[in-house]
């Protein structure tokens, strides 16, 4: 179900470039992408590796900054903020599910969670509360008290969802969230993302899997740091295309 066009913009990505290196050894990473995402959205991202994917979502979640363009979040310009106004920012409005998950090996399934909370000023009591709270709704409820060395990388890959979803973040973006996952999980994982986004939020996700791209409303092709195409995802000629891409 596409958001109606009328729902705000939650991300904004405005001519964005990201090049890497300089001279002969300069990498175009991203060349001049445009996209909205609107609340109640979810985008997937679909292209071959190397194409940019990993680069937009970075840049689109504050964590790199562009060579030109701009990144607009809830209508912020977050090229204009400090670093201490962009780390805010990102706790408050942007729950970021890494690649290879990022949870801090020291801190349990349920600190790794309730962390980025304490750290934006809610008791650690709440925080504790909404990490069991999310936890459950993953079927998780069990891993709370193990360190991420305790865990298969299923749950260190499902753990690391919950902590990005826990908080109620405006903007949700994963890169590739299903890669450790057996079909059915994923499909667990991708419905927990897909009732974020139809309670509000704004989700972009890298994958591969037309399986779970099915689960977006719309579908982003990169190639070579460019968008190729944008479709909607209930469009399976579109998908199986992209299948044979790969
Ligand atoms: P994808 O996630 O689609 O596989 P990436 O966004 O990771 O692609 O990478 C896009 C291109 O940018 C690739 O050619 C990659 O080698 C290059 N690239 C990414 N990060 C860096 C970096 N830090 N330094 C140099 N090149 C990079
Ligand atoms: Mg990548």
């Amino acid at each position: 179900m596409p958001a109606p066009a009328a729902a705000p913009p939650v991300l904004e990505l405005r001519n964005l470039s990201r090049n890497h290196g300089t001279g002969i050894a300069e990498v175009h990473a991203l060349r001049g992408v445009d996209l909205t995402v609107r609340a109640g959205e979810l985008v997937a991202v679909m292209g071959p590796s190397g194409s940019g994917k990993s680069t937009l979502l970075t840049l689109a979640g504050g964590l790199d900054t562009a060579t030109t363009g701009q990144v607009i979040i809830e209508g912020q310009d977050i090229g204009a903020l400090s670093r201490k106004q962009l780390a805010a920012l990102r706790r408050r409005s942007v729950g970021y599910v890494f690649q290879d998950y990022n949870l801090i090996p020291a801190l349990t399934a349920a600190e790794n969670i309730a962390l980025p909370r304490e750290l934006d000023g809610v008791s650690v009591r709440k925080a504790r509360k909404e990490a069991g709270e999310v936890l459950a709704g993953m079927k998780l409820a069990d891993v709370a008290d193990r360190f991420p060395d305790e865990m298969s990388g299923g749950q260190q890959q499902r753990v690391a969802i919950a902590r990005a979803l826990v908080g109620d973040r405006r903007l949700v973006l994963a890169d590739e969230p299903t890669g450790a996952l057996d079909s059915e999980t994923g499909e667990t994982v991708l419905a927990l993302l897909r009732s974020r986004c139809d309670a509000g939020a704004a989700g972009v996700m890298v994958t591969h899997e037309p399986r779970y791209a099915a689960w977006a409303d719309r579908v982003v092709f990169l190639r070579d740091g460019s968008v190729v195409d944008q479709t909607l995802s209930s469009d399976a000629d579109s998908l199986l295309a992209a299948e044979d891409a790969k």
